[in-house]
């Protein structure tokens, strides 16, 4: 053992114990609805322990028995799962029916360059509607370090598509979904700051349409949750039935750490820490116990048909 190697050794002995985090107990137990399932089966599991989350919908990576080995090892914990295939494709259609086929309880999320009233997306949408799973949509206008271009654009023109397919459910979430809470905007920066103007596209739609839903995961829900404290109580109080709770989190321990979620293509505020954290955290502390429970569990269980 050289100096270094002793010196780092000794060092994580002393940070070890007296540093760890507790995991946080929140006020009901949350699933997490937005949860990209990561390479290495066991950071599957270190997220959610580390978050003090109970269970997570799997955003499918690769193939439909690397889902089933981790809800074979903890059906708790991973109690359902989304399957996603490029929209583009002319096989998508036959790709999403085999995953409800194998078990999915939804697509997405589907983060593809096409318009969201498209081709592309509408014969999703109305296979969602045939098949009778949700849809998880990512809307982007503006283009990012670590996703460049436009996905389902046209948010402002989306209360077309929910009129025009009332039998879909439709999740919403990313950075245009939730900038457009507040009606001053005009796609000028992906994370707007500053007081809400009420009468916004989403807070419209989200009143408006019984089939439209939305995740409060990613960067994106957090930054606009954060924006204006009083807002902030109303629209969860409002909308208390169309929310869930979704990290979208890149860290690798629920407690922000890891390369990706320290990386410059995570959102300077969100750098170095745990998304599904600081949203349980603002959730618990702008709702009501009952209304933390709808978010961060039952609405979830009710839209995917699952016991709670
Ligand atoms: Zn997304
Ligand atoms: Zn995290």
């Amino acid at each position: 053992m050289d100096r270094r190697t002793l010196l780092a050794g000794l060092g994580a002995m002393a940070a070890g114990p007296a540093l760890a985090q507790e995991a946080p107990k929140w006020p009901s137990p949350v699933i997490d609805m937005h949860f990209h399932m990561r390479a290495a089966p066991a950071l599957n599991v270190a997220h959610q322990r580390g978050a003090g989350i109970t269970a997570a919908n799997l955003l499918a990576r690769g193939s439909v028995a690397d889902v089933a080995a981790l809800q074979a090892q903890d059906p708790k914990l991973f109690p359902c799962w989304f399957g996603s295939t490029d929209v583009t494709k002319p096989e998508a259609a036959a790709l999403l029916t085999q995953a409800v086929k194998s078990g999915a309880k939804g697509f997405g999320e589907l983060k593809y360059p096409v318009a969201a009233d498209g081709p592309e997306m509408r014969r999703i949408y109305d296979l969602a509607a045939e098949l009778n799973v949700p849809v998880l949509i990512h809307f982007q206008e503006i283009g990012q370090p670590a996703a460049p271009g436009g996905y389902n654009t046209g948010i402002k023109r989306f209360g077309a598509m929910l009129k025009a397919y009332p039998k879909t459910k439709f999740i919403a979430h990313a950075d245009a979904f939730w900038a457009n809470i507040s009606a001053d905007y005009h796609e000028q920066e992906a994370y707007p700051t500053g007081p809400i103007v009420p009468g916004g596209v989403s807070d419209k739609l989200l009143a408006d349409y019984p089939n439209l839903f939305a995740d409060t995961s990613a960067n994106s829900a957090n930054n606009a949750l954060s924006r204006d404290a009083a807002f902030t109580k109303n629209f969860l109080k409002r909308h208390q039935d169309k929310l869930h709770f979704g990290s979208d989190c890149n860290c690798e321990d629920g407690k922000g750490g890891g390369a990706a979620q320290n990386s410059d293509r995570v959102a300077p505020r969100m750098r170095g820490k745990c998304v599904a954290r600081e949203t349980l955290t603002l959730l618990a502390g702008a709702t009501t116990a009952d209304v933390f429970r709808k978010i961060a569990w039952s609405n979830a269980h009710r839209l995917l048909g699952l016991a709670t």
